[in-house]
């Protein structure tokens, strides 16, 4: 017999990958099959490892495209076929998410399980909304309860025994039935002033949340067209949202933004912008592809020269990758262009003896000249990207340096397509590359209806070739770029 695989039953939380717990996120990683809802968000879909295979059983309100009994099988078939098996759903599995459900099959049948308890929405989506759900001097009991109407119609609640529990209740799945939630309450008894919340898409960046009472909430839920998924909460905690509505006051919340940087490096800068309320999405418009280069025999250098952390990265991996090593590089002067460039050299256990105080390659060949970094006699190795800008080695040549130049990798543009490239109140551009990359990305659109937010003047100068509005960044830095979206504030 095979071996028999597992099943995880997973609560990804409400949306915000953040809230996503560690345990649910290391088996994530390590999931050969990952069936999942529709309310799972796709920064939490990100996270599946490419090898591992997906199976969406999302369900639509009043619809469902995949049976209950089907994903029972599905589970059970997966697992048999001895595969790690992440069964990944909004919030919490066990609360009206059916994880009980799914657990009974494969308990009859031996089939191992665990299960991964997920924030519910139930309790985040009211505290993104600055709602504390119990509070010592307004409430004593919190109850969750289904706003879901049966096949017929029918919503079956004691709004009696509500009433009298005097806690505060929240309700799922009541965008549809709120009105009669409502008008439930009232007629047994709950006072029509009762402060009222509605939570629409809870903890992403897109939520939405609106304060009333008992009897102007159905008209206020109409007025704002609030749609699934949504919390419907009633109790006097309610009042509080207004002190306490921190996430709607984040910096860029409401802003959508593009971030259009090498895939490697653009989701440390998207998650700082999601941090700050922004609702982000990543077009990598540039990605880099090591050329195979042909180096020249390094004793005839005394110097050599690198002008980018990437460069640097190529550069020693073509070493190793010929059988060589740091050492080959033993008695040479390193210049790099910058500190991340020296950054790079140190990870490499090397250290540079020369970075400029302006970073760019014509300040760089002037003050190596001009520091005595360089003798008029020095040969010099330039390791650098295919058609990077000619600063350096234009300036090595006005100075009459002798120097070889290799291209150790190259940036191609995407293949990627964008649909609405005018969707964005910024599209992040950090180099003139990711411009290139960008508009190739979206043939035919009207680019002058793009806002192009650019990290220094060459990257905007070919923002604005292409007729974007442009916006440069006071300082060549990504914190600058944020301090600009965020209308010159420091980012708290
Ligand atoms: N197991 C889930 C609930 C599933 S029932 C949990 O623990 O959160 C689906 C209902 O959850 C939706 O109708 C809505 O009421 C609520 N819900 C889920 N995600 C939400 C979100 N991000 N914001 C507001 N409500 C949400």
């Amino acid at each position: 017999m095979g071996q028999r695989g597992k099943v995880y039953l997973v609560g990804a939380g409400p949306g915000d990958p953040g809230l996503l717990t560690w345990k649910g996120r290391d088996v994530l990683a390590r999931a050969q099959v990952v069936v999942h809802d529709r309310l799972v968000s796709q920064a939490i879909l990100d996270l599946i490892p490419p090898e591992a295979r997906r199976i969406d059983v999302g369900k639509n309100a009043g619809h469902h495209p995949v049976p209950q009994g089907e994903i029972n099988q599905i589970l059970v078939r997966e697992a048999l076929a001895g595969h790690r098996v992440v069964r990944l759903k909004g919030g919490d599995s066990f609360l009206f998410g059916r994880g009980g459900e799914e657990l009974e099959q494969l308990a009859r049948l031996d089939i191992p399980f665990e299960v991964v308890p997920g924030i519910t929405s139930a309790l985040a989506a009211p505290a993104y909304a600055g709602i504390p759900v119990t509070h010592r001097d307004y409430c004593s009991s919190l109850h969750i309860i289904t706003g879901h109407k049966k096949a017929d119609g029918q919503l079956e609640l004691d709004y009696g025994a509500l009433v009298r529990l005097q806690g505060t209740l929240v309700f799922l799945m009541s965008v549809g039935s709120l009105g009669q939630i409502a008008q439930g309450l009232l007629a047994a008894g709950m006072s029509p002033d009762m402060p009222c919340a509605l939570v629409e898409n809870g903890t992403l960046p897109q939520q939405r949340s609106f304060s009333a009472t008992l009897d102007t909430v159905a008209q206020v839920a109409r007025d704002q067209e609030v749609r699934s998924p949504a919390v419907f909460l009633v109790g006097r905690v309610a009042s509080l949202a207004r002190q306490f509505h921190w996430f709607d006051r984040l910096p860029l919340k409401g802003k959508r933004l593009l971030v259009t940087r090498l895939r490697e490096e653009s989701s440390a800068l998207a998650l700082r912008l999601q941090e700050l309320g922004a609702q982000v999405d990543r077009l990598p418009a540039i990605r880099l592809e090591g050329l195979d280069f042909q180096l020249p025999p390094l004793d005839s250098f005394d110097v050599v020269a690198l002008t980018s952390a990437t460069g640097v990265r190529y550069f020693l991996e073509g070493l190793l990758a010929r059988g060589l090593d740091a050492r080959a590089l033993g008695g040479k002067r390193l210049a790099a262009v910058g500190n991340q460039t020296a950054a790079a050299l140190s990870r490499f256990g090397l250290r540079a003896d020369f970075v400029p105080t302006e970073y760019n390659g014509a300040a760089m060949a002037r003050q190596m000249v001009e520091q005595g970094f360089l003798c008029p006699q020095d040969r010099v190795l330039v390791a650098r990207a295919q058609s990077a800008s000619p600063g350096l080695t234009d300036g090595l040549r006005q100075l009459g340096v002798a120097f070889c130049e290799i291209a150790t990798y190259r940036t191609a543009l995407t293949e990627e397509r964008l649909a609405d490239p005018s969707l964005y109140d910024a599209v992040l551009f950090t180099s003139a590359s990711t411009v290139e990359g960008f508009a190739r990305a979206c043939p035919g659109a009207d680019l002058s209806q793009v806002k192009a937010l650019c990290i220094g003047p060459q990257t905007a100068q070919r923002a604005q070739a292409l007729s974007m509005q442009t916006q440069v960044a006071p300082q060549a830095t990504i914190q600058s770029m944020i301090e600009t979206l965020m209308g010159g504030n420091e980012p708290c």
